[in-house]
């Protein structure tokens, strides 16, 4: 429906003096997403500082059919914090709702509002001397309702597991404007429907999480990060499985880099350089953690067993390992910066694809040659976290092409990609999420099963279509 000043008014009314913007320019950076790929419009922005004002503001739009779009740190990529261009939209930004209700040691639990920052939540656990584990180049910027509502994955999934793995319960305001108070932070609890499951990766569809009740883990004291050159993503997965034995469970992060990916980073990014003297086709940034003191596991000798045993059987070529937090940092830097350098490159078009660990060889290879068919010179950057089986296949232009050109290739050679993805069983989307940008996808590769499921399950919830529509499903 569409929305009249008497609803504007009273939205600001419910949201209080600071809880609205309406300028045109204050609201610009609420309206366009990291890669500029979608610009919204929207007559209002509000900013609710309490699950009362949300529910409130919810129960008013539901009675006039006014749509929602809930926005947290709005780094998605994939449109799904972006109004649409018709203006028919509110969004309701959750940042001024961002209060820590509670840590409680012996529970290891931390209960945060929905607004809070993830590198905010990581310092506080820290504090505390516990982690909370999700780490992605975003943190410094994306909130907890945001993670939870993509199911954010991040470096550290091999070991803690996604967002579903690391929250106990949520507050959340459902599109009639009830809300469910589903906070108990109980590690058992089989009394039918696990409801939470149901709002994490829901991206803002089915309702607004206000807040949640998220685990904490022990703080890993002992850290040993490494940056090896193997010879191939085989001699990779190999080196993983030898890993995983050795270490006991310890490996935390595993991420896969190629040489171009390295070349453009220390190309573009100051102050960044490749530690070894020679170069290589591919690479590995792998890191051990442990909560035990060192007098009780040395780490260190883990990962010299780990890469002596690897080297022995030819799966490392070289490697460096890090001597400080300095030295750990800068190589985390090779790993995180390679999207932002990659931009350096002129157009880039991007995939985040998850497949079995032990196919990903054979996927590299038909998606090598897939591209340079489709487009000779083209060049993969594929990269990420391959403990967890989720590659970024990212593709940059070849140098002489015109960028828009290349772009405009987009859509096809994601539908190419994907129906690779597909021979392997694997997910055309595993970390990001749909938004708007995949929704075609969705439904070409979803069965009739799971897409009539999703249908049924927002009618439900939904039925005037209020929250977020046509982020997920169209
Ligand atoms: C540089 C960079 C690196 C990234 N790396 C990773 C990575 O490694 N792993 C990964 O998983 N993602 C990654 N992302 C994507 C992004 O950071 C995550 O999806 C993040 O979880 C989004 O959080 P946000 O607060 O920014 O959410 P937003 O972008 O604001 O929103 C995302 C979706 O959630 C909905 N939403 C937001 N808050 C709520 C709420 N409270 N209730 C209901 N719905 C809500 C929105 O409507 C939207 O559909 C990266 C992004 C960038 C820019």
């Amino acid at each position: 429906m569409s929305i009249t000043p008497q609803h504007i008014d009273k939205l600001k009314e419910i949201s209080g003096s600071k809880g609205w913007i309406d300028d045109q320019q204050a609201m610009q950076p609420f309206l366009i997403e990291p890669r500029d790929k979608y610009l919204g419009k929207t007559p209002l922005v509000l900013l609710p500082d309490s699950t009362e004002k949300v529910a409130e503001i919810i129960t008013y739009c539901a009675h006039h059919k006014i749509a929602l779009v809930p926005q947290g740190g709005n780094t998605g990529l994939v449109g799904g914090s972006i109004p649409t261009t018709s203006g028919n939209e509110l969004l309701i930004s959750l940042r001024r709702l961002n209060l820590v209700r509670e840590t409680n040691a012996h529970n290891q639990t931390m209960t945060v509002e929905a607004g809070c920052i993830l590198s905010d939540i990581q310092d506080l656990a820290q504090k505390n001397d516990f982690l909370f584990p999700l780490s992605l180049a975003a943190e410094g910027s994306c909130m907890i309702g945001g993670n939870l509502s993509t199911n954010a994955g991040g470096v550290n999934v091999l070991h803690y597991g996604n967002m579903r793995n690391l929250v106990l319960g949520l507050e959340v305001v459902l599109p009639n404007g009830e809300i469910w108070h589903g906070l108990n932070g109980l590690r058992k609890d089989n009394t039918g429907y696990d409801l939470k499951q149901l709002f994490i990766g829901a991206e803002g569809t089915l309702g607004i999480i206000t807040a949640a009740t998220l685990k904490l883990f022990p703080f890993p004291h002992e850290k040993q990060t490494a940056l090896v050159a193997v010879p191939s993503p085989q001699a990779a997965i190999d080196l993983l499985t030898i890993a995983r034995t050795i270490s006991g469970g310890c490996i935390t992060a595993f991420e896969l880099m190629p040489r171009i990916g390295i070349e453009m980073v220390t190309r573009h990014m100051s102050g960044l350089r490749d530690p070894m003297t020679a170069p290589y086709n591919w690479y590995v940034l792998l890191e051990c953690t442990s909560s035990l003191s060192r007098d009780l596991l040395d780490l260190e000798q883990v990962m010299e067993r780990i890469l002596t045993t690897a080297m022995e059987k030819d799966l490392v070529l070289d490697g460096v390992i890090a001597k400080n937090q300095n030295e750990s940092t800068n190589l985390w830097g090779l790993r995180e910066n390679l999207s932002e350098a990659q931009r350096h490159e002129g157009g880039s078009i991007k995939h985040d694809i998850s497949i079995p660990i032990s196919a990903i060889p054979e996927f590299l290879t038909d998606a090598g040659k897939l591209v340079e068919n489709m487009i000779p010179g083209a060049r993969p950057v594929p990269f990420g976290h391959l403990g967890d089986g989720n590659l970024h296949y990212n593709i940059s232009q070849p140098i002489e092409m015109d960028r828009q050109v290349f772009l405009d290739k987009w859509h096809d050679l994601n539908r190419n990609i994907h129906n690779i993805v597909e021979k392997f069983n694997g997910s055309f989307s595993a970390e990001h999420g749909i938004g708007r940008m995949k929704t075609d996808e969705m439904s070409h590769y979803k069965t009739k099963v799971e897409m009539d499921l999703m249908r049924q399950i927002k009618k439900t919830l939904d039925p005037d279509n209020i929250m977020n529509p046509g982020v997920i499903l169209t």
